[in-house]
């Protein structure tokens, strides 16, 4: 969950960063211990690197102990879909011309189709086929005040140890018996002596812990001197609360109702690392629900299974989510209960997205501090109350990133390896791909480019002559493309096309007049409605 102070605890490896945001090596630290989370059954309510450096961190798999679920991850190590995505253009690493920023990635042009997937199928479920939900695209840059008064300027650090000869920084929760540490006992300065800690790069001596905040600066202003420091925000949610008046009065919305956002976040992470699941620059999705005070507990309880029903809806395997709630001393100060959807990573099981009962501590804090009324009137018991927030929190790119894995499979085809992303259609980056048998018949592609432009019209679609027609399927198989239609010299004679699926490798032969309705009709009843 969003972690203003006590920061919540994470499993796995320290990983290093330099003093003074340099290149990060790869550090290979004791492995950590894994938690125990705690499973929840939940009640559905009835209605509601600018320096040189490796330019990617793979970290090994860091459970020791034996997975409490016994689960397997989709895939057994990180470098399989890294490479992939290189390899494919999903994901590339930032500035890498000039050896790469740390933990900041690029999206190449099918990463930016799945991305963008990904976003719109979230924005689908959470605003678009609800009534009780509107959404919002507040800026990055915000009045500095908002982060004083949201504690993120005291608060929103991560207890950090520096070594005092080669000066790398760690995270002191992910030292091997600190995990099950709160806040307090991961600030203690006897820590270090205590648990035994060295660096784990070099064996060094490491300080005691102090905090570090995560919030990145900036100057707003001509001049550097004067201008006011202002923060690139660590989270979408303050946005929301500081237009929740605005909304609710131009959209007329009576509580319960709900304000979604997508974008832009930023935090300086001491320990990012593991490919695009921790990154300086990432993108949330977070939505806000304003609720009567005595109904957050239902809410919350609705908004559950909810949310882990979403990552399944579009193609994530059920046993490779799960629930964990935050123990008491986990709970950052604001939150009455919160829980995450996890993610069987291929580094062990890690948050996907928080959900959050955030009681009245956000729209009070800053009706208190701004000195502005944003309470709420209900007409109906003539009650003036503090709207209760029950908050979904998650990451578009680490949502992205699950989909990816979870996705990937390895098959043998008459004894040759397939490699398929089976990926749902909707997050598919192609929808599908229009091939010729025989590119050397110019009625042939003409045919093929007719039926892609039609195509377009409506969907992502990509024309490939550029290899053999059993290449072509495999290159759309690996990037999860779900349908395939070739034209060959029968096509020119009867007018039908052949359609090939992904994942069950039949083929149809259809007319090429109907290629656009069978693939719009086949999109449509894959989509995924009332989540
Ligand atoms: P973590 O424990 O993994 O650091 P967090 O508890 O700090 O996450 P929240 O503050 O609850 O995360 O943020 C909500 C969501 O935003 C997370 O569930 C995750 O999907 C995403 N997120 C948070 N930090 C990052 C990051 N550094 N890189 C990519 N996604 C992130």
């Amino acid at each position: 969950m969003r972690s203003i102070v006590p920061r919540r605890h994470r499993a796995g490896d320290p990983r290093p960063t330099r003093t003074g945001g340099g290149s990060p090596a790869l550090g290979r630290p004791k492995p950590s211990v894994a938690p125990n989370p705690a499973t929840i059954r939940a009640t559905v309510l009835p209605s509601a690197h600018a320096t040189r450096g490796p330019l990617v961190e793979l970290h090994p798999v860091t459970d020791p102990k034996p997975d409490p679920n016994a689960v397997a991850p989709s895939v057994r190590d990180l470098e399989t879909i890294v490479g992939l995505s290189k390899r494919r253009g999903f994901v590339f690493p930032s500035s890498e011309i000039y050896g790469g920023i740390n933990a900041v990635w690029d999206y190449g042009p099918l990463g930016v189709e799945l991305k963008n997937n990904v976003k719109r199928a979230w924005w689908r479920a959470m605003v678009q086929e609800r009534d009780d939900i509107v959404g919002l695209d507040s800026g990055i840059l915000m009045h500095p005040q908002i982060w004083v008064t949201s504690g993120h300027v005291a608060e929103f650090n991560d207890p950090m140890v520096e070594c005092a000869t080669c000066k790398r920084r760690f995270r002191v929760d992910e030292f091997a018996g600190a995990e099950d540490l709160g806040p307090k006992e991961l600030l203690d300065p006897g820590i270090v002596a205590r648990l035994g800690l060295a660096c784990p790069n070099d064996g060094g001596p490491l300080n005691a812990p102090r905090r570090f905040n995560l919030m990145l600066k900036t100057f707003l202003g001509p001049v550097e001197d004067e201008a006011a420091v202002v923060y690139l925000r660590p989270e979408t949610a303050q946005g929301i609360y500081v237009n929740y008046r605005n909304v609710r009065d131009t959209a007329r919305k009576k509580v319960p109702f709900g304000i979604a956002q997508v974008g832009k976040a930023f935090r300086n992470e001491i320990s990012p690392g593991n490919f695009v699941f921790r990154m300086r620059e990432f993108e949330q999705m977070e939505m806000q629900y304003f609720v009567r005070p005595e109904t957050a507990a239902d809410y919350f309880d609705a908004w559950m299974p909810r949310r882990k029903a979403w990552y399944e809806a579009y193609g994530v395997s059920p046993e490779r989510l799960r629930f964990r709630e935050h123990r008491p001393d986990e709970l950052a100060h604001y939150a009455k209960k919160a829980v995450d959807v996890e993610y069987r990573f291929p580094f062990g099981w890690k948050e996907l997205e928080g959900i959050h009962n955030r009681g009245d501590w956000d729209l009070g804090r800053h009706s208190k501090e701004s000195g502005e009324n944003l309470e709420y009137f209900d007409p109906a018991t003539e009650e003036h109350f503090i709207p209760w927030i029950v908050e979904t929190s998650a990451g578009a790119d680490r949502a992205a990133f699950t989909f990816l894995i979870d996705a990937y499979r390895e098959e043998e085809v008459r004894g040759e390896k397939r490699v398929v992303l089976g990926l749902h259609p909707d997050l598919a980056p192609y929808k599908v791909a229009v091939l010729p048998l025989l590119k050397k018949r110019p009625e042939i592609v003409a045919m093929c480019h007719r039926i892609k432009s039609d195509l377009k019209r409506q969907t992502m679609a990509v024309y490939d002559d550029t290899a053999a027609i059993g290449k072509l399927y495999r290159r759309q198989d690996e990037i999860g493309t779900p349908w395939c239609v070739t034209v060959d010299v029968d096509s020119l004679e009867d007018g039908n096309v052949t359609v090939r699926d992904r994942d069950a490798m039949t083929q149809e032969r259809i007319s090429a007049d109907q290629v656009t309705r069978y693939i719009t009709d086949k999109l449509d009843a894959a989509r995924p409605r009332g989540l």
